[in-house]
């Protein structure tokens, strides 16, 4: 595909902020907005775009959703569960709609991308005003000002693989940024549904990536977290053939204090990748490294890439690189076929690994992938089972590989109060571990030097240097 055909225009874009001026117009359009996110930060960072239109079309944010004029759900369909929530919740809304007709409801992302839902949406929630995918999410304007003009239900789905730069954002937080880097996935690992809904894979031009950070940057961001579904392959399809330790390295040299990045695939994760954190002054020494299973079958038939012993390897040269580095990963259970030895595969991997966290999944089938197809659908007690000695497993291997920080200094981005503590502060360390510290609102956001003290039930808690 062309560059040009991926890009939104400009053309297009005049004619939205066009459509975002006429609902501002609009006598009877919504005063406030409410949107509600699943999922992952793909989709957190989509609700800020979202946002950040609602608010050029002159609403203000409501901190409940009753008290919203206009609700919109961002929806999540990587996990049957995570489609299930979203539905009943858009439902539930339904009831509110009664107290006040005037409520305007709208679902979209991910789910709605997914083939046969737009349908669904016309036939069985005739009652949700507006349906759009995440290939039109830029048309935001269009179609709020149709839905509001028609007073017919509107379903927008486009099949496109579209980047469109520029949108306007309203960021959740001052101190940390969501900086996407590439859209898609060409991966098509056979359990998951997002290469389907998200489209191919295309990565964004390096100097707008650099002048987003630039910006970030003179705004006193102290972290920015860059987002893509694979980022160790950026860059393809992009002149000059730009890498992601190239990027990094020159996103490093902007002196922003911290700098993540999510999700890395093993099997592209280049000696040049670790050798840039290692040489960094600001990349945190931290990798979410998916793993999925242990079991070289299993691993074949995800569609991976990578053998256990490559995937050793891959850690064992990042350790050696970033000693001390915090390392976490995703993990399915139960994937078809599975049997008991090969799921003792992966616990003997995690086992081996020591990670401080894991994500745990007991595998969804979902409807047009390959893994759908299979057969071999273990039972929900077995599954229930295993994804428990998983965690178990985990927790108490957390608990030893925690303690490697007791005495070490750490700096933590200060998030939030504490939920056990109103005078402590809990933030993410440059390890990706989180710290509980005595503090106040008035840390919130600001960086925090301290010294790990203790670990209960698997928290750190550390005192203020
Ligand atoms: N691109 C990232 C990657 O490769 O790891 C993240 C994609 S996905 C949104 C996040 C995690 O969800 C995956 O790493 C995988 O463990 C899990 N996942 C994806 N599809 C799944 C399925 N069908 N059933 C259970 N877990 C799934
Ligand atoms: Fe899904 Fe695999 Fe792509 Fe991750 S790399 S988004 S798991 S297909």
């Amino acid at each position: 595909m062309e560059r040009k055909e991926i890009l939104v225009s400009e053309e297009e874009k005049a004619r939205q902020e066009e459509f975002a001026a006429m609902v501002r117009a609009l006598p009877h359009r919504p005063e406030s907005y409410h949107v509600v996110t699943y999922g992952c930060q793909m989709n957190a960072h989509d609700s800020e775009k979202i946002a950040g239109m609602l608010e050029e079309m002159g609403m203000v944010p409501a901190e409940k959703r009753e008290d919203a004029d206009f609700v919109i759900f961002n929806t999540c369909c990587v996990r049957e569960n995570a489609e299930r929530r979203a539905l009943g919740n858009v439902t539930w809304l339904k009831e509110v709609r009664k107290q006040k007709p005037e409520l305007l409801i709208a679902v979209c992302g991910c789910m709605i991308q997914e083939p046969g839902m737009a349908e669904t949406i016309l036939k069985q929630y005739k009652f949700v005003d507006l349906a759009f995918g995440t290939a039109n999410l830029h048309k935001l304007p269009e179609l709020i000002y149709e839905t509001l003009n028609s007073g017919r239900q509107v379903v927008s789905v486009e099949d496109r693989d579209v980047i469109a730069e520029g949108l306007p954002v309203r960021r959740l937080r001052n101190d940390a940024a969501y900086v996407t880097i590439m859209y898609g996935c060409d991966n098509f690992c056979s359990y998951c549904i997002v290469p389907y809904v998200r489209g191919r894979e295309r990565s964004r031009d390096p100097e707008t990536i650099l002048r987003e950070a630039e910006g970030l940057a003179k705004a006193g961001v102290k972290e920015i977290m860059l987002l893509g579904q694979n980022v160790n392959s950026y860059g393809k399809g992009l002149p000059g053939d730009p890498t992601f330790a190239g990027l990094l390295k020159r996103l490093d040299g902007l002196g922003i204090p911290r700098i993540r990045f999510m999700t890395s695939h093993p099997k592209d994760l280049s000696d040049e990748l670790i050798d840039v954190m290692a040489n960094s002054r600001h990349v945190l020494p931290q990798f979410h490294l998916p793993v999925q299973s242990g079991n070289n079958e299993i691993l074949k038939k995800m569609n991976r890439h990578y053998t256990r012993e490559q995937y050793l390897d891959r850690v064992a040269k990042l350790r050696q690189a970033i000693p001390g580095i915090g390392l976490s990963t995703d993990i399915i259970v139960s994937f078809p076929g599975e049997t008991e030895a090969q799921f003792e595969d992966t616990l003997s991997l995690v086992n081996e690994v020591r990670y401080d966290s894991a994500f745990t999944f007991i595998y969804s089938p979902r409807t047009g992938t390959k893994a759908a197809s299979m057969g071999g659908l273990i039972p929900e007690e077995v599954s229930s089972e295993r994804i428990q000695r998983l965690i178990a497993l985990q927790e108490g291997l957390q608990q030893e590989t925690l303690k490697r920080f007791i005495g070490q200094e750490e700096e933590i981005l200060v998030e939030g109060l504490s939920r056990r503590s109103r005078q402590a502060v809990s933030g993410k360390g440059k390890h990706a571990v989180s710290v509980t510290v005595e503090g106040s609102e008035d840390d919130i956001g600001q960086i925090l030097k301290c010294r790990i003290v203790n670990l209960k039930n698997n928290t750190l808690t550390g005192e203020r240097i």
